[in-house]
């Protein structure tokens, strides 16, 4: 009989250790609380750095796992250690035993609006990385559907590098999405000014540099190397930011027409509940703990139980889909040894 191997959380992580699973002959069942499968990656609209659609991804995704069990709408509401592996009861009265369970929870979006300065939530024009997402996917926004916008600011860091916002973590993909957004918004709007506020910019990835350049000289966006110090709203309903650049020392002063805020990927503490029955640790990021960051990032400090995609620190697709696999196989060493 095929063993059953759970998998808490259908975002990409979860979906790509499910197909792998299948291939091996496992029995993967999903436990997704969302309505959907996708996790955040079903928002996004294209996928840097080639510009990839989200959608079509996600679709391909779904259409290799289709003998996977996948329960939409439910949480794990107890797991219980056994002599040789987890009981666990869903919040739809299944049980499962399973000797291995993969923990694919993901990451949370930083709350923006607990930054007040920059006035999310407070002026109409000032919208998140999620919420521009939403708009290039449905065209549903009134902030600027019908708009002619003429110009638009990022502002990198929000909530990332900042003790104040309680978390001094970098966020890693924020820098190549403002890259990627600016150039989607200069395709929609050729005419628009696009400022990046940055403090520096870390792109480190398999041309995101290329990105980056590109996006100055094919697209003409500008960036100004200093942190926003205050946002307001004029008379005629525009942001107005001030901001110093810190490469000239000098303040400046823009009006804009749209002014979006790079919230950072944060931990997800909708895990913890799940994580503190069975023993795996949280750590001082906020991030579940992996046995160790160099090595087993993959595996937790509890026997059966492994880890897989940004439960475990912020990670893009690629990063994401690469440490689905290895978990797999860790899972299968572990099963087939036991
Ligand atoms: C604005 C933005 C844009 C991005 N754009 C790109 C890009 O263009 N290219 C790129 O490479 N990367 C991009 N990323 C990074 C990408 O989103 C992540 O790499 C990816 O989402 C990680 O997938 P995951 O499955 O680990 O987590 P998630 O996408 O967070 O999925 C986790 C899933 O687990 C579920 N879950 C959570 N808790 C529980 C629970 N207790 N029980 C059951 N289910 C649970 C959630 O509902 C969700 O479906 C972007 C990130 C941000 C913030
Ligand atoms: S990736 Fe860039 S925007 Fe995001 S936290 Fe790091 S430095 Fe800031």
């Amino acid at each position: 009989m095929k063993q059953n191997v759970v998998i808490i959380g259908g975002g990409i992580a979860g979906m790509e250790a499910a197909k792998q699973l299948l291939m091996l002959g496992y029995k993967p069942i999903i436990v997704e609380k969302s309505d959907h499968l996708g996790g955040h990656v079903s928002n996004w609209h294209r996928l840097f750095p080639d510009m990839t659609p989200a959608v079509a991804l996600i679709e391909r995704m779904k259409g290799e796992i289709s003998d996977a069990n996948v329960f939409l709408e439910t949480e794990v509401s107890s797991i219980n250690k056994l002599k040789d592996g987890y009981s666990i009861v869903l919040s739809n009265g299944v049980s499962i035993v399973s000797r291995a369970v993969l923990i694919a929870s993901g990451f949370k979006l930083f709350n923006a609006a607990k930054k007040e300065e920059y006035g999310y939530g407070i002026y109409d024009q000032v919208i998140t990385n999620q919420d521009l997402e939403h708009w290039f996917n449905t065209g549903e926004d009134k902030r600027m559907t019908g708009k002619d916008i003429k110009s638009i600011g990022f502002v990198h860091c929000v909530g990332s590098r900042d003790l104040k916002a309680g978390n001094s973590q970098c966020s890693k993909v924020c820098c190549v999405t403002a890259i990627k957004q600016a150039i989607e918004i200069k395709e929609r709007f050729p005419t628009a000014e696009i400022y990046c506020f940055y403090m520096d910019l870390r792109l480190f990835g398999k041309k995101y540099e290329d990105f980056y350049i590109n996006a100055q000289k094919q697209y003409d966006v500008h960036f100004i190397r200093g942190r926003v110090s205050e946002v307001s709203e004029n008379i005629d309903g525009k942001v107005v930011v001030k901001a110093e650049d810190t490469l000239s020392g000098k303040p400046l002063r823009v009006t804009l027409d749209l002014l979006v805020l790079m919230s950072g990927m944060v931990c997800n503490p909708d895990i913890d509940q799940v994580a503190s029955m069975i023993n795996v640790g949280v750590d001082t990021d906020g991030f579940l703990r992996s046995r160790d960051n160099v090595y087993s990032i993959m595996e937790s400090d509890c026997p059966g139980v492994f880890l897989a995609g940004a439960c475990t620190g912020t990670k893009t697709v690629p990063e994401t889909v690469a440490e689905a696999r290895a978990a797999v196989l860790s899972i299968h060493n572990y099963l087939s040894n036991g």
